[in-house]
């Protein structure tokens, strides 16, 4: 069931996605070739913890870290580890949620550690924009489908396969709430959006193909032909003015 937030809720999630926001970048001063995943996660950690929230993921199935810190091939769900390094020329994806007085928000961004290669940047460039396509289209009245339709017609016309076999989802009082959001679908199909939905719209965008394998730490997904993959999210409400990204920090 869908969770409408009023507008005293929706207060409470812009301060815990402003926390998440601010937690990602905290994530990104910390990139650089020779850290390890545990040290970005610890920062993270940290400064969630002193903002007075609690890391979301942390615990939630078991997960281990307090950010998902997923490196070139890994796609999403990567664990933080104390003997796992960045290295120049990769891409690292940091996805994090943070808990506020019982509101979540959930982000990711992904980064070049040092000088990578064109067709990196390209991919996470494209990752971001098509991201931005699917937002436009979270409206009231406008449906799932615009924004899946949206985020996959860029992506593909780009040359990239969009990640089926995770979605965007609802947040707030859960992390995961419903609805569930694609990033694919047909125009003018799907649930219909209205004022007071929260959604985190989160396209995974591979260089190569679409399809995925779990590791056998039953966490990192990565992509079935190890190419490069990216992931750019938001919590997004829908409100009679348009979207609003709760955990977008300038
Ligand atoms: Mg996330
Ligand atoms: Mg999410």
């Amino acid at each position: 069931m869908i969770q409408v937030k009023n507008n005293e809720q929706l207060a409470m999630m812009r301060k815990a996605g402003r926390i998440t926001g601010e937690a990602i970048l905290v994530g990104r001063e910390h990139i650089r070739p020779g850290v390890s995943t545990w040290e970005i996660d610890k920062a993270i950690h940290d400064y969630i913890v002193k903002c007075g929230a609690r890391p979301s993921f942390l615990g939630y199935g078991g997960f281990p870290g307090s950010a998902c810190i997923s490196i070139n091939e890994e796609i999403i769900h990567g664990i933080p580890k104390k003997d796992r390094y960045l290295n120049e020329g990769d891409i690292v994806k940091i996805d994090v949620g943070a808990c506020y007085r019982g509101y979540h928000g959930d982000s990711a961004n992904s980064f070049g550690v040092g000088k990578i290669s064109d067709s990196a940047q390209a991919l996470i460039d494209a990752t971001r924009e098509s991201f931005y396509r699917g937002v436009a289209n979270a409206c009231a009245g406008k449906r799932l489908g615009d924004i899946g339709s949206a985020i996959c017609e860029y992506a593909e016309s780009k040359g990239y396969g969009v990640v089926r076999q995770y979605v965007g989802h609802g947040v707030g009082q859960e992390l995961h709430e419903d609805p569930e959001v694609p990033n694919y679908g047909t125009a003018g199909r799907g649930q219909r959006l209205y004022p007071g939905m929260t959604i985190a719209i989160e396209p995974m965008i591979n260089a190569g193909t679409s399809d995925v394998k779990v590791l056998k730490d039953n966490w990192t997904v990565i992509t079935a032909d190890r190419s490069l993959s990216a992931h750019y999210e938001h919590t997004v409400a829908i409100t009679d003015d348009g979207p609003v990204l709760l955990t977008e920090v300038r």
